[in-house]
């Protein structure tokens, strides 16, 4: 079966939990596509040049330790609106959506430029504040120094930067469910999405 459940939404709006669940649920394949460009953020902040970083990206580059730090995000975000990069990225996410026994994604464009056809779409956002909240409780969790304000002010930045760049803007496809998780707690953001899901699989 080939059936693709695209999840498109800004910086930690919940798309990766609701990703994970979703595809742990229906028993689907998930792939984080904002790893791809974070690994490739990561290998430009050590000196490669962006579009051979892209066209060059191993597997094993997605596990590199530091993926998640602010600084990893800000690069991504920069390498992500060179066109090059995102072209040198798009055969491997297409192939991931349409492989057999189905799979989710989720990243900026992926209703809308990887692949329009997916059978579910999902635009996952919430307030600036909400997400920055969440951001920040995973920061620390994680070890890093942070505070609310700055990683306010990166979910900002990342947010202006994603939607107005010329080439696969973040914006919602036409035909996405808008699934706003700023008042819904994790089990509720993620039992909505199931149930969207469920609808279309007809199960
Ligand atoms: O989702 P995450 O925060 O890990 O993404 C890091 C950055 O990668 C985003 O700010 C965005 O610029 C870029 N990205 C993208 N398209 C995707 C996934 C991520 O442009 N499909």
């Amino acid at each position: 079966m080939i059936f693709t459940v695209a999840i498109d939404g800004p910086a930690a709006a919940g798309k990766g939990t609701v990703g994970r669940a979703v595809a742990a649920h229906f028993g689907f394949a998930h792939l984080d596509t904002g790893l791809l460009y974070r690994a490739v953020g990561a290998l430009v902040r050590e000196g490669a040049e962006p579009v051979a970083a892209a066209r060059g990206l191993v597997p094993e580059a997605l596990e590199k330790p530091g993926l998640r730090s602010p600084e990893v995000a800000q690069a991504a975000s920069e390498v992500a609106a060179i066109g090059e990069v995102r072209a040198a990225l798009l055969d491997f996410q297409r192939g991931f959506a349409r492989r057999e026994g189905g799979a989710v994604l989720d990243g900026r464009d992926i209703g809308t430029v990887i692949c329009p056809e997916a059978e579910v779409k999902l635009f996952v956002t919430a307030s600036a504040e909400a997400r920055a909240g969440r951001r920040l409780a995973e920061l620390v969790e994680a070890g890093h120094a942070a505070n609310f304000d700055s990683v306010l002010a990166d979910v900002q930045a990342r947010d202006a930067r994603d939607s107005e760049r010329a080439t696969a803007p973040l914006r919602p496809a036409d035909d996405a469910h808008l699934l706003d998780t700023s008042e819904l707690d994790v089990a509720q953001a993620v039992a909505a999405a199931i149930a969207k899901v469920s609808a279309a699989l007809g199960r």
